[in-house]
């Protein structure tokens, strides 16, 4: 049976950390969805299918990565894609509240479902789609942050 994971997330916009947690994601699982969080209340910047069109942009190449929109719970995502592996990346301490806590709360919905914590390297573990946005909005260069494509498109923007 084909091993699936769903590395879900704003992505708003993809950045290198991201791109490293899905590099290494990809290398342990047969299929990877990396699904894209409609989240209207968070007020992103980029639209949902913008988000979604620069992780394909960065990826068609993979025949196993799928991006996909979603906006119900992740359990049930899951479940609909019959995946047990849920990824998530894992940077500064103050991740780690958060991530416990939606990791305890899913596994009482659903016992079945694995979270699995993934660290990018060293050099993009600080960067956050935040400050990418932040140092964009007052014109600095983000291309050691994120892609070529994605920094046009924040030069697009602003
Ligand atoms: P969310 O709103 O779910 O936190 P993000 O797009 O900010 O969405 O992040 C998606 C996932 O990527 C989360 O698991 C987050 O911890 C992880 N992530 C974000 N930035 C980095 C980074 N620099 N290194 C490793 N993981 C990261």
């Amino acid at each position: 049976m084909k091993k699936i994971a769903i590395y879900p997330g704003t992505f708003d916009p993809l950045h290198k950390g991201h791109i490293d947690i899905i590099r290494r994601a990809v290398g342990l699982w047969d299929e990877l969805y990396i699904a894209v969080a409609d989240s209207p209340h968070k007020g992103t910047l980029f639209s949902l299918e913008e988000r979604k069109a620069m992780i394909q942009n960065e990826f068609e190449e993979s025949k196993n990565i799928k991006v996909i929109s979603f906006n119900n719970l992740l359990i049930d995502l899951a479940s609909s894609l019959s995946a047990r592996i849920l990824v998530r990346g894992l940077r500064v301490v103050s991740d780690f509240e958060y991530e416990f806590q939606m990791l305890g709360m899913n596994r009482t919905m659903n016992p079945d479902i694995e979270t699995v914590f993934l660290m990018a390297e060293p050099q993009y573990q600080p960067i956050s789609s935040n400050f990418v946005k932040d140092i964009a909005r007052l014109g600095g260069d983000i291309s050691k942050f994120t892609s070529l494509n994605v920094t046009n498109k924040l030069k697009e923007k602003f």
